[in-house]
C-alpha cells in the first residue's frame, strides 16, 4: 500500500508541474468506505492525512478505533439531515451538501458544539446517472440562503461526473466546475460574504484525478488507486 501511495503522490505532483500548479496546493483524501480500521492505519504509518468516508455508522466505528491519530476525516457520501449531529462530531469537510435543510441542519448541530462547521456544495452539471448534488442555478440560490447561517463556513464545490472509460470524458464536468466556482466567487466578492470563500474544487477519483488536478482541483478523492478494489 505505501508503494501505491507514493505512486498517487508521484502523479499528483506530476500533474500539477504539467500545469505550472504548485503540488502543494493539492489536497489527497483517500477514500475509506469498506476498507478496515487496521487498513487505514496502515495507509497513516504511509502518510495518508485525510479519509474520505460515506456512511455515518461505518465512520462513527472506525474514527473511534482510530480516534488518537492525527488525521483528518471529510465526509464524502449522501448525508441524510437526521444524521447531521454526528457529521458534525466526525467530520472536519462535508463535501456532500446539496439542499438548504441539510445545511441548516448541520448549522444547528454544529451551533450546539460551538463549531463552524466547513461544507462544500455537491453540484450536478446534468449527470444523469448521478442523483445527488444541485443544479448551478439552485447552487446560486442556496449560497444565498446559506449567507444567514452562523455556524457554516462554505469552502467551495464538489462534483462527482458519472463514470466513463476514458477520463477526457469527465473534463467537461470539471472545466465548468471551475468556471461556475470562479462565477460565484466574483459575485460574492462583491457582495461580500464572510462565511463563504469559495477557493477548494473537489474533483476527480482514481479514475480520473489527473484530469482534474488540470482542470484546478484542489482536492481529489482517491479510494480504489489506494486500497484495491472495493467488494
Ligand atoms: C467511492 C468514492 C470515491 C472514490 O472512488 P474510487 O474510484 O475508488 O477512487 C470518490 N468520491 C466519492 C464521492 C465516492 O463515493
Amino acid at each position: 500500500m505505501k508503494k501505491r501511495i507514493e505512486q498517487i503522490k508521484e502523479l499528483i505532483t506530476r500533474s500539477a508541474q504539467r500545469c505550472d500548479r504548485n503540488p502543494d496546493d493539492i489536497r489527497l483524501v483517500a477514500v475509506s468506505k469498506k476498507v478496515s480500521a487496521e487498513r487505514v492505519r496502515e495507509a497513516i504509518e504511509a502518510g495518508v492525512a485525510i479519509f474520505g468516508e460515506n456512511y455515518i455508522q461505518e465512520a462513527r466505528k472506525k474514527i473511534n478505533i482510530l480516534t488518537s491519530l492525527d488525521v483528518s476525516w471529510h465526509f464524502i457520501g449522501h448525508l441524510q439531515s437526521n444524521k447531521a449531529k454526528y457529521a458534525v462530531k466526525l467530520f472536519e469537510l462535508i463535501h456532500s451538501v446539496d439542499s438548504l435543510k441539510l445545511a441548516r441542519r448541520l448549522s444547528q448541530e454544529a451551533k450546539k458544539i460551538n463549531k463552524i462547521q466547513q461544507i462544500l456544495i455537491q453540484v450536478n452539471i446534468g449527470q444523469d446517472a448521478v442523483k445527488s448534488g444541485i443544479s448551478p442555478a439552485e447552487t446560486g440560490r442556496l449560497l444565498k440562503e446559506i449567507r444567514r447561517l452562523e455556524n457554516i463556513s462554505v469552502k467551495g464545490l464538489m462534483i462527482m461526473p458519472p463514470f466513463f472509460d476514458d477520463p477526457q470524458k469527465s473534463r467537461p464536468y470539471f472545466t465548468t466546475l471551475k468556471d461556475l466556482r470562479n462565477r460565484f466567487r466574483e459575485e460574492l466578492s462583491i457582495d461580500a460574504a464572510p462565511n463563504i470563500s469559495m477557493e477548494e474544487l473537489s474533483m476527480g477519483m482514481t479514475a480520473d484525478f489527473e484530469v482534474a488536478i488540470e482542470c484546478g482541483a484542489t482536492i481529489v478523492r482517491v479510494g480504489t488507486a489506494i486500497f484495491g478494489a472495493r467488494n
